[in-house]
């Protein structure tokens, strides 16, 4: 008997390495905090499609309906490049997503002080820097109709005679299922919510709006709301993103949105990720957290990877999927410590040096920590 299942997907490139860090943390989680994890491995990405033909065995997507939370790693590769489209090792992500229905993708920010010099900004504005940006990932203006690109041959007026067209469109019910996920995950941080949208110029926005206030209103009133535009978004994160707890936005707001805070932590190889679904039947919502890195291939196989947004996945299932906030605390502190220690993979290396380490050395550390 078990108290959290985890299904691995390590994939491909440095996919593996990585995972091979998050397994030591688990063990030390295992061994030393009495937790149980029944912990099963598979394959997806180019490594399912050297074994099964394709990028995602239906057996493994199977698994990945039925287990607390899916950890992967990374997916592709240059061997794969000239595949036909429909087996690419992207598409094996992408299906899970898409049959887990993962509509709320969770991208922290998060600035360790050791690595404050790192980000884009002065250290005075990014020191001590932890949001969370709730992104809509299955609706709106990538999925609306109509869309396409058409003759627009009766308009004389227009050069070149072609006209490409998309809709953002969002259902009440989109908004708010994505707005209780923010609120929710509000309620394990900061308390706070601010919605994004651009009200004053669409009408998706004004019922964006609308849906997030009722659902405040009704569900979540003892959480702080403020709605925001999106271009004054952008202006705050790049000015003093510490006001922030938990955004909530759309998904072509948040596509942007999250890159731009990314930006805001410095490395790639620091930046976890996850995609929450409906709650399953115990409460806990369908889950798949990973780096937002991808593959690598130009490192993979040399021991240089970073495991640090991986390792910090693992954390953020510690708390979204298995309520165990306090060992995702400790985890982060443990990350927090080794890099105030000077311990550096390659990525991390700075002008004021450090001790180089490799990517198993890193995952010995944290574990230590
Ligand atoms: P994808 O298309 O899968 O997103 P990509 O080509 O955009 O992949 P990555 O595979 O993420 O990009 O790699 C981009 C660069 O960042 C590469 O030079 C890679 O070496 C580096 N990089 C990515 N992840 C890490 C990591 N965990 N540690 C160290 N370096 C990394
Ligand atoms: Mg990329």
């Amino acid at each position: 008997m078990s108290d959290y299942s985890l299904l691995i997907l390590p994939g491909d490139g440095i996919g593996p390495e990585v995972m091979a860090e998050v397994r030591k943390v688990i063990g030390w989680f295992q061994t030393n905090r009495g937790m149980r994890f029944d912990v099963s491995e598979d394959l997806v990405g180019g490594a399912a499609y050297d074994k099964h033909g394709k990028p995602l065995a239906d057996e493994t997507m199977a698994k990945a309906q039925q287990v607390d939370a899916v950890l992967l790693g990374a997916v592709g590769g240059p061997k794969y490049d000239n595949l036909d489209f429909s087996l690419k090792p992207e598409r094996g992500l992408l299906r899970l997503r898409k049959e887990m229905d993962l509509y709320a993708n969770l991208r922290p920010a998060q600035c360790f002080d050791a690595l404050a010099d790192f980000s884009s900004l002065k250290r005075n504005i990014v020191a001590g820097l932890d949001i969370l940006i709730v992104r809509e990932l299955t609706s709106g203006v990538y999925f609306g109709e109509p869309r396409g690109i058409h003759d627009d041959n009766n308009n004389p007026e227009n050069e070149g005679g072609r006209v490409g067209i998309n809709t953002q469109r969002y259902t009440s019910g989109e908004i708010r299922r994505v707005a209780r996920a923010a609120f929710e995950l509000a309620k394990k941080r900061g308390n706070k919510v601010c919605s994004m949208e651009k009200a004053n110029v669409m009408e998706s926005g004004i019922l964006w709006r609308e849906e997030v206030q009722w659902v405040h209103d009704n569900e979540f009133p003892d959480v702080e709301l403020s709605h925001m535009y999106a271009d004054n978004g952008a202006m705050q994160l790049v000015r003093n993103p510490r006001q922030f707890d938990v955004i909530v936005t759309d998904n072509l707001f948040g596509d942007i949105l999250s890159d731009a805070a990314a930006m805001l932590t410095g490395s790639l190889g620091m930046l976890p990720s996850a995609s929450l679904g409906a709650p399953m039947d115990n409460g806990r919502p369908k889950a798949l957290y990973e780096p937002v890195h991808g593959s690598a291939p130009d490192i993979a196989g040399q021991g240089k990877a970073n495991p640090i947004a991986c390792i910090l996945s693992f954390a953020m299932a510690l708390r979204y999927s298995f309520n165990e906030g306090q060992a995702a605390d400790d985890l982060e502190k443990a990350v927090e410590k080794v890099l105030a220690d000077g311990v550096r993979t390659a990525d991390l290396m700075g002008p004021e040096g450090g001790t180089p380490v490799s990517t198993s050395e890193m995952g010995d550390k944290i574990t230590e920590a």
